[in-house]
């Protein structure tokens, strides 16, 4: 084993620089791109992808990280995890199949989708039972491993750790849900078993197996699973070395767990929270005789590193392991693929950014200066220092009229200066509602013509004129529509907004937006979220316009409709270089703001969406309080502005609430809106088992299918969430936006509502 430190990196970005592969993937979809096509542009991007990670200097790349849709889908595939209702079709046919599992078909139900640990990457939930028989299919793996060796590379396979791969599944339909996938760790480790001696067979000499899971809090049978899994692997007669990673957060409990295994080495994050592992590993004694591959560079966000903390951390790891090899935190799925490609980025702002590419440089230099000592590369770390002083001394991070305004923020300034008793009679004197109102949570259809109309403008086909005629005439359409079904509180819709961050990160200083900064959602579906880059401020409002414009057209009450600060964080690159909070609390100041404009214009009702507010939360439980508690500070900094007859909403599109029930009690928020329907209404009763005492909306219109919910459906829901909350605070409204469904069914389902609605309110 060589002693000279190694760069490698976890996994790279895989729709390639013009994004070719979305574009194969929904051509074969579409019936444009034959099987061979699409197979020949992912090989294709593949041998790109070697190239340039071998040309950037890594000693070893990853393969098998690669993936026509997800890798935790692939990994079923791996072990034939494919759930009963999809097999025909993967029997009949392995491609069609596999994207039968992903996105469903006519007749069959996808796997369920959900977040990938904190990220906003998506992944495909296994679906096991007792009667689930795994069997080897490493050919993918093994495809993509001889690929790499063939093109003259020193592949290391990646695959999601069997332990791990449990813990992210769930009961298949019709197994009892207190089945426990972790039950079928015995039969699923003679698979990996098999694949792990293939591999080796096939010529790799390290296998990668990334053991995510245990980066969160874990119970004591999971880790006993991860000890006896890794013992009888490691125990294998004919097998690679074994790294076992993990990333996003420190291994805790797990680390003495994997220190102990017969594995060859370790991979773990050292940025972030995740810099506890340093201590954690001191206290376990290192890895003497393994490999530790440390992730210093943050692989999920798009600041430069730190060359010279990284360094001192690496140096510092240097005597705590048989040999230290070098890594970006994480697989660099997470982040853009080259910021060179921004030729319209400020270049002092492009100075301080790396994407997947200069990450992937920063590695090799890291490796570098590592082994030959900060000498070796003095002249990168200088540059590098350089850039950093240019940010942190640039006027966009420290805007000093914006740092005098946090710091003078009071308590009483996140408060409403009355209790919600007191208000909400403000608010019935001035709103005059109906028992059960009813409305919706902001968007209506995102048609063809708003997008064409978008692009219109942006293309220059049409004139800012043209394309606000545009946006009037839609915002008349969609009020018209709702007083003629009846609705109580009424929306604009959001025709304007491309996207409920975006649309605000576009009109805030300090925000920065990329051309090409794609990052992978789920499948073919890749966002490009906006930078937080500097001090956050709002030179000019940003909704008001179009809400002024709204209510000017309707005696009825218009909902303001704003995106809270957690989402504005959630949703964007995050600055690194100041705790989280203050960021959130900027963007509340510059939301509070708006709010005030929204109210003094006449605005009653004012609604903030927080979708992300459970998504954020830290993975382990020890950071949540501390989270939580900016978490709703900042969302009652931007709200609590408001006079008493002012009724502030907020929307959550989800159901389960678990441990934040208290924080979301803490928004103080006069009306919640939340997911409900498909799970008949059972949020209504958590919040009433915890006493919530202010109004509440569960969903009684699923709004994820096209389906048209009847009167009696509704009403009947309706119904059921009156046994859990008081008629006075319930609210009829769908579970979420619009924004994704048709007007034909989007306009029965909402006559529904609000017959359901006047027939409930009449039993009072
Ligand atoms: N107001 C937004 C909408 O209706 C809320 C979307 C969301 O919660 N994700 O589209
Ligand atoms: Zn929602």
């Amino acid at each position: 084993m060589t002693e000279r430190p190694l760069a490698t990196v976890y996994g790279y970005p895989r729709q390639g620089a013009g994004r070719e592969l979305k574009k194969a993937i929904e051509g074969y979809w579409a019936g444009k791109v034959s099987a061979d096509q699409l197979r020949s542009t992912a090989a294709q991007l593949r041998r790109t992808t070697w190239r340039e990670l071998a040309d950037a200097g890594l000693d070893e790349v990853p393969s098998g990280d690669f993936s026509l849709y997800d890798h935790v889908l692939d990994t079923s595939v791996m072990v034939g995890a494919v759930p009963e209702r999809h097999r025909a079709a993967v029997e009949a046919d392995a491609l069609d199949g596999y994207f039968a599992m992903a996105r469903g078909t006519q007749d069959l139900a996808p796997l369920e989708m959900t977040k990938w640990f904190d990220t906003n990457y998506h992944y495909l939930v296994p679906e096991l039972g007792p009667e689930t028989v795994f069997t080897a299919d490493p050919a993918k793996q093994l495809g993509e491993l001889n690929e790499a060796l063939s093109q003259g590379h020193t592949p290391r396979p990646v695959l999601v750790g069997p332990v791990t791969y449990l813990l992210l599944s769930k009961p298949a339909p019709g197994v009892a849900s207190d089945f426990d996938p972790l039950s079928l760790l015995d039969q699923l480790l003679p698979v990996y078993a098999e694949v792990l001696t293939a591999l080796r067979q096939a010529g790799a000499e390290w296998v990668q197996l990334d053991e995510l899971a245990f980066v969160q809090d874990q119970p004591q049978p999971a880790l006993d699973a991860l000890a006896g899994a890794y013992q009888l692997l490691g125990g294998l007669a004919e097998r690679p070395k074994i790294l076992v990673t993990s990333y996003f957060d420190r291994l805790g409990a797990a680390l003495p767990v994997l220190s102990a295994a017969p594995v060859d080495g370790l991979g773990l994050d050292f940025t972030g929270a995740a810099a506890a592992n340093l201590d954690d590993l001191a206290a376990v004694g290192g890895l003497p005789g393994k490999r530790l591959v440390a992730g210093v560079v943050d692989g999920r966000n798009i600041w430069i590193n730190d060359f010279e903390r990284s360094l001192a951390t690496l140096s510092a790891l240097a005597g705590l392991a048989g040999r230290v090899d070098v890594a970006a935190s994480c697989s660099l799925l997470h982040v853009p693929h080259d910021v060179e490609l921004e030729s319209d980025l400020d270049p002092e702002v492009k100075r301080w950014l790396a994407f997947a590419r200069q990450k992937t440089a920063e590695v090799v230099t890291l490796a570098r200066g590592l082994a030959g000592g900060p000498d070796a590369v003095a002249g990168l770390v200088e540059d590098n220092q350089a850039a950093l002083r240019s940010r942190a001394e640039s006027a966009l991070t420290r805007d000093p009229a914006v740092r005098s305004r946090t710091e003078a923020v009071t308590d009483a300034d996140a408060r409403r200066p009355r209790p919600y008793g007191e208000r909400a009679a403000a608010q019935r004197a001035r709103l005059k509602l109906p028992l059960l109102p009813t409305t919706t949570i902001g968007s209506f259809p995102q048609t063809r013509e708003l997008r064409v109309a978008r692009a219109d403008l942006r293309a220059g086909r049409i004139d800012q004129a043209a394309y606000d005629e545009r946006i009037a005439a839609e915002i008349r359409q969609v009020l018209a529509f709702q007083e003629e079904a009846g609705l109580d509180v009424l929306v604009h819709g959001e025709p304007e907004r491309n996207d409920m961050v975006q649309y605000f990160a576009e009109q805030l200083d300090g925000y920065v937006a990329t051309q090409h900064g794609w990052v992978q959602s789920y499948g073919t579906r890749y966002v490009r979220p906006p930078i937080l880059a500097g001090d956050i401020s709002r030179p000019a409002p940003m909704t008001l316009r179009w809400t002024a414009y709204a209510q000017s057209q309707t005696s009825r009450p218009v909902k303001g409709m704003l995106t809270g600060p957690v989402t504005m964080l959630a949703w964007s690159f995050v600055r690194d270089d100041q705790p989280l909070g203050e960021t959130a609390r900027q963007v509340a100041l510059a939301l509070r703001d708006e709010v005030a404009d929204l109210e003094a214009a006449g605005s009653a009702v004012i609604q903030v969406d927080e979708p992300a507010l459970r998504e954020t939360l830290p993975l382990r439980a020890a950071g949540r309080a501390a989270y939580l508690a900016w978490a709703s500070e900042a969302f009652r900094l931007a709200t609590s502005g408001v006079r008493d007859d002012t009724q502030i909403h907020t929307h959550m599109c989800y159901a389960e609430f678990g441990e934040i029930l208290a924080a979301i009690d803490d928004l103080d928020a006069d009306v919640i809106s939340l997911e409900a329907a498909r799970s008949h209404m059972q949020v209504a009763r958590e919040l009433a088992d915890a006493d919530y005492p202010r109004e509440v909306g569960p969903g009684v219109y699923d709004i994820h299918s096209p389906r048209v919910p009847d009167v009696a459906e509704v009403a009947a829901l309706l119904r059921k969430g009156l046994d859990a909350i008081p008629v006075e605070r319930l609210w009829g409204n769908p579970d979420c936006g619009l924004k994704t469904r048709g007007w034909e069914e989007v306009r029965s389902s909402l006559r529904n509502l609000t017959a359901a609605a006047r027939q409930v309110r009449e039993g009072h």
